[in-house]
């Protein structure tokens, strides 16, 4: 790829790396021939601009090249720096996890938003369900010790092995162990009975899209993200059924319970909860009015 330039400099070689990734038809090219650069080299982005004249040796060189080729394959880029930012924390990702979304982000905020009033932290038991990286998990966590707070525990679950590897180097990487404890297993089956009636909140962004639809995803998750944390079955709505229906016996009165959903997906959602006896059922839009969580409240 760069065999042209005898001695490639980094300015030279982002070009080179963005005219590659710009024929193989990556939106922003430029941008990420950047970051794969920056990360080939160990840098910040920041760095390259303040030695663009700096020559790029073979090892690095390769390194960068190998990069490209990932991403002119449209693997997505966190896959191939391994981490993403979210919630303004830098975590750890894989292809065992799903990335975490910016939109997940608003779960994070109401749980926040729900503690900061200080009339809720007898809701200080947290389960998530399906936490893959752990990245609400651990914003939660890393915000509410931040802020002061240490009597809480979050029980943080997982059907993949793999996916809670990760989610524990990220609770190791942001120092939030002491608050989390992490079951491996399907929704509520790890979890143990001492907690039963004692839950203050569920939280879960479970799988949604429509198995129908995961065909016309776009190639980067389609290819590449685990279908396990996309696939929600015929109408994207099977884990919400088990969610709410089992969560009734972990939740104390009063108790919470905030779930992710895909957008047009919140009326059915919302009748489901209504069906087991949940009450306060609210449907949540982001800025751009598209359905985003559904939170309820037992009893
Ligand atoms: N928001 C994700 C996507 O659009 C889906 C996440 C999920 O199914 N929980 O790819």
């Amino acid at each position: 790829m760069f065999t042209d330039l005898a001695v490639p400099s980094i300015a030279q070689i982002i070009r080179k790396g963005a005219d590659y990734l710009s024929v193989e038809g990556i939106p922003n090219a430029r941008l990420e021939a950047e970051v794969l650069l920056a990360h080939a080299l160990a840098m910040e982005r920041i760095q390259l601009y303040m030695r663009p004249d700096q020559i790029i040796s073979l090892k690095d060189r390769e390194r960068y090249q190998e990069a490209l080729v990932k991403r002119g394959q449209n693997m997505p880029l966190a896959y191939i720096t391994g981490s993403k930012e979210f919630y303004s924390l830098d975590l750890h990702v894989n292809e065992n996890v799903l990335i975490p979304r910016p939109e997940t982000e608003l779960l994070v905020d109401w749980l926040l938003a729900l503690f900061s009033d200080g009339k809720h932290w007898h809701l200080n038991n947290i389960v998530e369900l399906g936490t893959g990286t752990g990245a609400v998990t651990v914003a939660l966590a890393y915000n509410l010790l931040k802020a002061g707070h240490k009597d809480f525990r979050i029980y943080a679950t997982d059907i993949s092995w793999a996916a809670l590897q990760v989610a524990r180097e990220n609770i190791e990487r942001l120092q939030v162990g002491e608050v989390i404890e992490l079951f491996e297993g399907d929704i509520y089956r790890a979890l143990p009975e001492s907690i039963l009636s004692k839950v203050g909140v569920i939280v879960s962004n479970p799988p949604y899209i429509p198995s129908g639809d995961i065909g016309g995803l776009a190639p980067e998750i389609r290819e590449y993200e685990p279908i396990g944390a996309l696939d929600g079955g015929v109408e994207g709505l099977d884990f919400y059924g088990p969610i709410l229906d089992e969560g009734r016996r972990f939740l104390v009165d009063g108790g919470r319970v905030l779930l992710e959903i895909g957008d047009g997906q919140g009326r059915q959602v919302m009748d489901m909860a209504a069906k087991l006896g949940y009450g306060d059922i609210e449907l949540h839009a982001d800025y751009g009015a598209r359905e985003r969580m559904v939170t309820a409240r037992w009893r």
